[in-house]
């Protein structure tokens, strides 16, 4: 039998990168977010087929992160690191010529004397309290910021255009970084949406790319078919999976399918809005979603298929998010090492 296929549009994602880069001005570059191993679909992959689409500058979490994208992309591009400069980072930052974005004065000033002829970006925490230095902290090197490849700053609340927080950061990014002769970067996905105020002179998106929201207007990228291992007849009354929580209410037939929470298929999936797909017919799953296994109520379908699918262009992974009580990035990042893989294009 054969596992449970993950199938992965590499030319969706490219639509995706150029719809996005089309919403700011030819002058604004528009940048790949990478991390996570390219939100869970392979960093190397995604890199290299946007880099063949013309992106130029890539963004991951970790050094290590880095070397995978450098390795796929070739020497020509650039690629940030969001952590900053770790005590193991040095190495791999000189030897695959990856840019940490410095996030504090003691990290620019160490990065200044030891590794002064290596490229390096800065970023500000402009109000979501989470990464970069402090405004006053900035303000005070911001001289010695004056040679940085990219000067940076990210939303917290982009997703909701009409929060005043996008404002204020926006207010606090200019004030720090006004007059400066830097690139500067402040939009992820959401703040590309957010219009030409935020572009600055790099957009930088992620889940976008990957067809997650708030890019409404993304092209699927995801289909995950999961094989129909077992089908059975259940009467009124009989109980289906753990904690028999599914109860029959009528003569039902179910189809057990292979894979289950350790796909990233979460329990909170179970008994809830998420659909099984059998072609063009959405079957509700019943019962708990055990590690392995999944049951769906096949009952009003007529002949059952070989295999079923649980992300597809009529469930993608922000539908699936929000019968589970999650955002379509955890969903990405949890879908796992146990799939087939199938890579479309690229
Ligand atoms: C993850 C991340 C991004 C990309 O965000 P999306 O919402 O996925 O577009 C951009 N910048 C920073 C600093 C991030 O951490």
């Amino acid at each position: 039998m054969t596992a449970a296929t993950l199938t992965i549009d590499l030319n969706a994602i490219v639509k995706n990168w150029q719809a996005l880069d089309a919403k700011s001005a030819s002058s604004v570059e528009t940048a790949a977010v990478v991390k996570a191993d390219g939100y869970g679909l392979d960093a190397g992959r995604v890199a290299a087929a946007l880099s063949k689409a013309g992106a130029r500058s890539f963004f991951v979490a970790l050094a290590e992160e880095g070397i995978a994208v450098r390795k796929a992309v070739g020497n020509d591009a650039d690629i940030y690191i969001f952590s900053g400069m770790m005590l193991t980072d040095a190495e791999p930052i000189k030897q695959y010529n990856l840019i940490p974005l410095l996030n504090s004065p003691s990290q620019l000033v160490k990065y200044r004397m030891g590794m002064s002829e290596y490229p390096f970006g800065v970023q500000i925490d402009s109000g979501m309290n989470r990464l970069g230095m402090e405004p006053a902290d900035f303000a005070q090197v911001r001289e010695k910021a004056k040679n940085a490849k990219l000067v940076m700053s990210h939303l917290a609340c982009a997703d909701t255009p009409d929060h005043a927080q996008n404002q204020q950061q926006l207010q606090c990014f200019r004030n720090l970084t006004d007059g400066m002769k830097v690139r500067r970067s402040l939009a992820a996905t959401g703040g590309t949406l957010l219009g030409k105020d935020y572009h600055f002179d790099m957009c930088r998106p992620g889940v976008g790319l990957y067809g997650g929201e708030p890019f409404e207007a993304a092209n699927p990228v995801v289909t995950v078919s999961i094989p129909v291992i077992q089908t059975r007849d259940v009467e009124v009354g009989e109980s289906v999976g753990y904690a028999a929580s599914w109860v029959a209410q009528r003569p039902s037939k179910i189809a057990t399918i292979a894979a289950g929470y350790a796909d990233g298929l979460i329990r909170a999936m179970g008994n809830s809005q998420v659909f099984i797909w059998a072609g063009n017919k959405p079957c509700p799953i019943v019962g708990r979603v055990s590690m392995d296994l999944l049951t769906v109520d096949v009952t009003d379908i007529g002949q059952v298929p070989t295999h079923m699918e649980i992300l597809n262009s009529h469930q993608t992974v922000d539908l699936l998010a929000d019968a589970a009580g999650t955002i379509g990035y955890e969903i990405l990042t949890s879908l796992g090492a146990r799939y087939k893989r199938d890579y479309i294009g690229g």
